[in-house]
């Protein structure tokens, strides 16, 4: 069976180029890289190699402001408790449809002592400068929202964001692990101070991911042992997802334009298309300020996850809600938040278009998905 993936946003398959890079890094240049032997060396230098290419991407000021982690998750986690923990109390602003790995991050906290604010976003997912503006209190001490949503795809204006956090001597920190590839970003002309990234997004590989670390920004170390990573994020570097990470990204950024292009259109004729073909449909997140891979629809009347499983069994992957909560019955936070209700929260799809998705795949699953929805809807009454 012909099997068409649209499941971006969970996670995106490791390229060709990539997987070569990767590949020497297993066997003949398995160093420990901070051995002094040439192994060693030849390690540190593509750890280096792939630091540069971070720095690069994000047009960085420095290597060194770059740190390798295990994932979007772990930069997440480092971001925010390391930053609260160096202030060791105060105030700290988010949203409400951030990653878990943001979410949970901030609840945490908030049994540690800190106090969160959580801001609601208006029914396209978007919150304003101003809003932050609002929040913002004598002992705020970070602001972190994400560059772009994971499940609606909607994007924040964080370069305003950015500018009003520096301006107010707040840090600010973004999870940008949906935005790097998609959209550009230049942390110094956003005013990032705090960035996460992640390999697995990006045709890199799983358990790798990097954060942006402005210079001069206190941080408490988040990984305790070895001097690796400056001390702040011990233990032996995992080469060969480093390098693979560092290949991806500037892969990304170099076709950036191409691909964001090539998603935009594929992207709007699949939207186009189902809202043509099947009565009773929405679209969620913004119309315009939305990930050039993210579509997510829902349709009046339709369980998502009933929809899921029978695109499944036509070759089909997408997601319902975000993947990390599928399998739990609540309905997703972020389109909760959104102001949908709970059963239209239910019935969303989520299709997110890769570099690699064609046209074609697009209108397979155009002819796919309508009568799937129709007998779903029969079965209703
Ligand atoms: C996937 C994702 C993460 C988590 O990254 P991992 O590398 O899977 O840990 C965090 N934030 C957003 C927005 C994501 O899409």
């Amino acid at each position: 069976m012909r099997r068409i993936y649209l499941d971006n946003a969970a996670t995106t398959a490791v390229s060709p180029r990539v997987l070569e890079a990767m590949l020497p890094y297993f066997t003949q240049a398995h160093g420990n890289a901070s051995s002094i032997h040439g192994f060693g060396r030849e390690a540190k230098r593509a750890v280096e190699t792939a630091r540069r290419q971070v720095m690069k991407a994000l047009n960085a000021a420095a290597p060194q402001e770059v740190y390798f982690t295990a994932g979007g998750t772990e930069s997440d986690n480092w971001a925010i408790k390391g930053a609260a923990l160096a202030r060791q109390g105060g105030h700290i602003i988010t949203t409400a449809i951030e990653h878990h790995a943001v979410l949970h991050t901030c609840q945490w906290l908030e049994n540690q002592g800190f106090s969160v604010t959580y801001l609601p976003v208006d029914e396209f997912g978007r919150v304003a400068a101003a809003q932050v503006e609002k929040a913002l209190r004598e002992d705020t001490i970070l602001v972190s929202v994400m560059a772009a949503n994971n499940e609606v795809g909607t994007i924040q204006p964080v370069a305003e964001i950015g500018a009003l956090c520096r301006e107010r001597g707040v840090l600010f920190h973004t999870d940008a692990v949906q935005a790097v590839g998609a959209m550009p970003i230049d942390v110094q002309a956003m005013k990032i101070d705090l960035l996460s990234l992640s390999g697995h997004k990006i045709h890199g590989p799983k358990g790798a991911g990097a954060l942006y670390v402005r210079k001069g920004v206190k941080l408490d170390a988040f990984i305790h042992g070895g001097a690796q990573e400056r001390g702040f994020r011990a233990g032996t570097e995992n080469v060969p997802a480093i390098v693979g990470l560092g290949t991806a990204i500037e892969d990304a950024c170099e076709n950036l334009a191409e691909n964001a292009a090539h998603m935009t259109a594929l992207r709007q004729r699949l939207i186009d298309g189902l809202m043509t073909r099947i009565s009773g449909t929405r679209l969620n997140g913004h119309p315009t300020e939305r990930l050039p891979g993210n579509a997510n629809l829902s349709f009046d009347r339709v369980e998502g996850e009933a929809l899921l499983l029978r695109l499944d069994l036509m070759g089909v992957a997408g997601s319902s809600g975000s993947a990390c909560t599928s399998g739990t019955l609540d309905p997703s936070h972020v389109l909760m938040a959104l102001g949908l209700t709970q059963a239209q929260a239910n019935g969303a799809l989520r299709l997110t278009i890769g570099t690699d998705t064609t046209a074609e795949e697009i209108d397979a699953v155009l002819d796919i998905l309508p009568p799937i929805v129709e007998d779903l809807r029969r079965m209703q009454r």
